[in-house]
């Protein structure tokens, strides 16, 4: 891969600019992938096996090969514009951003979504044995066929929604903290005036809490012995709803490209 490859790629009509800033990163879950340079460029760069595994050093090759190629753009593009990127005081920015993250990581609405992502983790590391009595429960329901039952459709509902939680767990916190980092940053009203680009992210943080309730609504039928503590999870992400709703009040407003309006193709 070089950055003439990727501009070249960049060209193609049929991709949807600046798609996957605002997608949840479900690549195999996404309607898109033919519409997505992103999705383009990963099934390329890292197309076998090895190239997908952190664990492997051919990862970290091509990730770094990726590094290097967008390094090259960033100079190229800084150049066009008449940037002396040598004069830039890179230490200073780099203290102004951490400074920034750390008051965005202090919004209620980041602090919220951090104790959600940890009780996610804690439910889940109290939970195995349960998994194992419903995965024998079901398995029994299996073996007596009993009428009125299906266990393979419980087995798909269960499966989904532990993987739809799992998926967010994390990416509502990122979502949100880089929304408020980005404000913070770009903004001399501070949260008063969100750019649109941090509109973008709180709304499919939005998404991401929508679906992560549904999920849990779910896992409530499921686990109706731990109804008390779902519930409990359930109020608290209602809770970092409504707070981040009311942080963004225009954010579900937002359209994202592709998702919310697609271009045609030509
Ligand atoms: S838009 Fe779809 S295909 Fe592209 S990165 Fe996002 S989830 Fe993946």
């Amino acid at each position: 891969m070089d950055k003439e490859y990727i501009k070249k790629l960049a060209e193609n009509p049929e991709f949807i600019p600046g798609i996957y800033n605002y997608c949840d990163r479900w690549c195999e879950r996404c309607a898109f992938t033919s519409r997505c340079m992103n999705f383009a460029l990963s099934e390329e760069h890292f197309d076998d096996p090895q190239s997908r595994d952190m664990n492997n050093k051919a990862f970290w090759d091509k990730l770094s090969e990726v590094f290097q190629v967008t390094l090259e753009m960033v100079k190229e593009t800084a150049k066009e514009q008449g940037i002396d990127l040598d004069s830039l005081d890179f230490e200073q920015e780099k203290d102004e951003h951490e400074a920034t993250r750390n008051l965005a990581e202090d919004h209620e609405c980041a602090r919220l979504a951090k104790v959600y992502s940890e009780t996610v983790k804690n439910w889940f590391d109290s939970a195995e044995g349960l998994f194992e009595k419903k995965a024998d429960d079901l398995g029994l329901q299996v073996r007596l066929d009993l009428p009125n039952s299906n266990p393979a459709q419980e087995a798909n509902s269960l499966k989904d929604s532990v993987d739809v939680i799992r998926w967010y767990q994390y990416f509502i916190y990122v979502k949100l903290v880089r929304a408020i980092t980005g404000t913070l940053e770009e903004s001399s009203e501070g949260l008063d005036e969100i750019p649109e680009d941090a509109k973008g992210s709180v709304k499919i943080a939005l998404i991401s809490i929508d679906r992560s309730i549904a999920a849990w609504g779910q896992m409530r039928r499921h686990f109706p012995e731990r109804e008390g503590d779902i519930l409990d999870i359930l109020v608290h992400l209602d809770r970092l709803r409504r707070k981040t709703e009311a942080a963004i009040p225009d954010a579900r407003a937002f359209v994202r490209p592709g998702f919310d309006w697609t271009a045609p193709c030509d």
